[in-house]
């Protein structure tokens, strides 16, 4: 056999558009919450591929579903509906509020299609210009023009101008001016129960229990982006049911293909007829392969013991992060549920969380940021307690390095 063409590091500089900076070294393999570069070097995988990697890498029940369809049927397009999909879908409707499921492959493309469904709701309810939206300061909902238009950080917006209207954003867990920009003419709230990206900030239940009661009163349909908080990462299936209020739609994606893409749209039947035939489509979603994966992923992670293992994790990462705290005092806060951990640094160490997670790198942790002052964790839902050691270890050194 030819050998594969060799590649280093400094070829991403060569041929790749260059809307992201990766480190300086190449994963190559991982195996549960570890991964090797080109060197062999090993890390531990605190990153977990930004929320997606749940069940860790390698992990059988994934590797399983993936060859075994992959050897029956990868694609067939959406005139004709496939066994994987349909199971998909029923593990979805009977284990969350929804009624029926849209499929694509991405959080972002689950988030488009959550907003074209309430406008789409908004046009068919007969009330004139019903078509607004109401999002939040510092929201993340993904880079479709209409997505990034939605999220809360204008500096991932604003050079694409003209931007999609009747996108308004008020301060998240601000209930009195959610109250003021919410009215008849709104279609759609949209919110994370967890700001993610924007820094790991949960919603107050009270806030979103407040959004609720403003979107039942004004006709508006509630939408929680849990494209990052879905499938067990906080410890519930999605963190909806830890707030005690559920959402007329829900996007999923990240966690919910372990590793492979796939993203889905959830609603409920009051909605879903209003996306009829031929009013919104992808070539990919809801493809046997991905479905597979998802399905055997979902299948695996919503149990109790999964579920409960998580809530376990949150508090032995808690518990370790807080020793290390003692001693270096680098964090003001540590926030979040489940296997999404964010801290956040002190005045004093303002700015530094990527050269934090630079240094861990070099020490042989993956990391991950969320903003300029927040370390963020989101590894396997189900990483070795020892694994949690070794990575903590590598991070006390990496702080060691900050301290200095
Ligand atoms: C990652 C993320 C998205 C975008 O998902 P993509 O798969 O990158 O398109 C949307 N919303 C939230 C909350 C996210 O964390």
């Amino acid at each position: 056999m030819e050998q594969p063409i060799s590649v280093t590091r400094s070829n991403f500089n060569d041929w790749m558009v260059p809307v992201f900076a990766p480190a300086n070294f190449i994963p190559v393999r991982g195996e549960g919450s570890r991964i090797w570069d080109q060197e062999n070097k090993e890390y531990i995988d605190f990153a977990g591929g930004i929320a997606v990697n749940a069940l860790g890498h390698a992990h059988p029940v994934a590797v399983n579903a993936l060859t075994e369809q992959a050897t029956k049927l990868w694609h067939v397009g959406n005139g004709y509906t496939n066994e994987p999909v349909l199971r998909l879908a029923k593990q979805l409707t009977e284990n969350t509020f929804a009624d029926k499921v849209f499929f694509c492959n991405s959080g972002a493309e689950a988030n488009e299609a959550a907003l074209k469904l309430a406008r789409k709701v908004g046009l068919d309810s007969g009330v004139a210009g019903k078509s607004g939206i109401v999002a939040f300061n510092n929201a993340f909902h993904g880079r479709t023009l209409f997505t990034v238009s939605a999220g809360g950080q204008p500096k991932y917006s604003q050079d694409f101008a003209p931007l999609p209207n009747g996108i308004n954003h008020v301060a998240f867990n601000d209930l009195e001016a959610a109250k003021a920009a919410i009215n008849e003419q709104t279609c759609a709230v949209i919110v994370e129960p967890i700001q993610g990206e924007g820094g790991v900030i949960p919603a107050d239940i009270e806030f979103l229990k407040g959004l609720r009661a403003l979107c039942d009163e004004f006709g508006a349909l509630l939408i929680f982006d849990e494209v990052q908080t879905g499938v067990g990462r906080t410890g519930s299936l999605y963190a909806y049911m830890n707030s005690g209020v559920t959402p007329d739609i829900l996007t999923t994606a990240k966690a919910l293909g372990g590793g492979f893409p796939v993203g889905a749209m959830l609603t409920i039947d009051k909605f879903a007829p209003h996306f009829s035939v031929g009013t919104h489509g992808t070539t990919y979603g809801g493809n046997p392969l991905a479905s597979a994966v998802a399905g055997a992923v979902f299948e695996f992670i919503n149990t109790p013991e999964v579920l409960e293992g998580v809530r376990h994790r949150h508090q032995y990462f808690l518990d370790a992060l807080n020793t290390l705290n003692a001693e270096y005092q680098v964090f003001d806060e540590i926030r979040g549920q489940g296997l999404l951990i964010g801290c956040v640094l002190t005045a004093e160490y303002a700015g530094k969380a990527k050269d934090i997670t630079t240094w861990a790198g070099e020490e042989g942790l993956l990391a991950l940021i969320a903003g300029p002052n927040v370390v963020r964790f989101t590894p396997s839902l189900i990483i070795p307690e020892q694994d949690i050691d070794e990575g903590i270890a590598r991070l006390k050194r990496a702080l060691a390095k900050l301290a200095k």
